[in-house]
């Protein structure tokens, strides 16, 4: 089981299932929403995830219609985002993990969105669009 956390620790959750390939997303949005080059992202199964504690802190904003981006509404850590349309998979924010993992990224998203100060110095897949990747 994979456990991890908020950065004040007020939300806890933890996951029973497999991490699906980790994606690093260069898109606008989970760049603002990092505050960082890309978001490292892993699908995962929605009914293997529990939030054990914290669950009141836990805010969801709506970034596009049906897509719902959740953080700690104390610290501002990202936990996941979910689609209206496919309620039964989230993308977990790997950063909050706790539990120490052992696949590394496989590839990039929205590579034509990446920061211009941003310089790729891995040999992974850039899929220019979320559509191009195997990860739909
Ligand atoms: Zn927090
Ligand atoms: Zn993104």
């Amino acid at each position: 089981m994979l456990k991890g956390s908020c950065l004040c620790g007020g939300v806890r959750y933890e996951y029973e299932g497999a991490l699906g390939p980790i994606a690093m997303c260069h898109c606008s949005q989970c760049r603002r929403a990092q505050g960082s080059a890309y978001g490292t992202n892993s699908a995962i199964q929605a009914a293997e995830f529990r939030i054990v504690s914290g669950q009141a802190l836990v805010k969801e904003y709506e970034s596009r219609p049906g897509k719902k981006r959740a953080f700690c509404g104390e610290c501002g850590s990202p936990l996941y985002s979910r689609l209206d349309s496919k309620p039964e998979l989230l993308r977990l924010r790997i950063g909050t993990l706790e539990t120490p993992i052992d696949i590394k990224p496989s590839y990039h998203i929205y590579a034509s969105s990446a920061a211009e100060w941003y310089e790729f110095k891995d040999d992974l897949p850039r899929y220019a669009e979320l559509e191009d990747s195997p990860r739909v």
